[in-house]
């Protein structure tokens, strides 16, 4: 599944968002939920998805509900800062397998960037410890 083709209902986003699969959150609104990405690219990578959709990318999404999306990304965005002091922020987002798109419902990246530390590769980061995946989502929700 790629760039064009159906919304598979039983993707790990859509699990997530019926409570089928846990997520580690960081906010939730009747738009959009925010929550830690398992193999964080750095310190406090999120993603943000929009509820109540079947589009797997930007480009298949309404433009009249960007405006909530992206309100949220910057958000959380304002709050990563806050919250872990990073030095930069990458807002990211893939549509389709040779984009580098995994999960085919449609995901906003938030990614804090650190002056002195790497960036590991999408899809190179390793499995997060649960317990800084928490910390880290309790000090973004703090300072939202
Ligand atoms: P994509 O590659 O589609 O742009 O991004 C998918 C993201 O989802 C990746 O950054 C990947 O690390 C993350 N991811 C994959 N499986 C899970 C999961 O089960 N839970 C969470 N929280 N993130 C996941």
């Amino acid at each position: 599944m790629s760039l064009a083709g159906e919304y598979d209902g039983a993707n790990i986003f859509a699990k997530i968002l019926r409570g089928e699969m846990p997520c580690v959150k960081i906010y939730e609104d009747e738009h959009v939920l925010a929550f830690m990405d398992i193999f964080p690219q750095s310190q406090g990578h999120c993603l943000v998805i929009p509820k109540d959709t079947t589009a797997r990318n930007l480009i298949e999404f309404p433009a009249n509900r960007l405006g909530l999306l992206f309100a949220a990304v910057q958000k959380l965005s304002k709050a990563v800062v806050k919250a872990l002091n990073c030095d930069g922020v990458i807002v990211t987002q893939f549509n389709g397998a040779p984009a580098g798109q995994t999960v085919f419902h449609l995901h906003v990246h938030v990614i804090p960037r650190y002056a002195n530390l790497p960036l590991q590769p999408h899809h190179g980061g390793k499995p997060a410890d649960m317990a800084v995946l928490r910390d880290q989502a309790a000090r973004i929700a703090a300072a939202l």
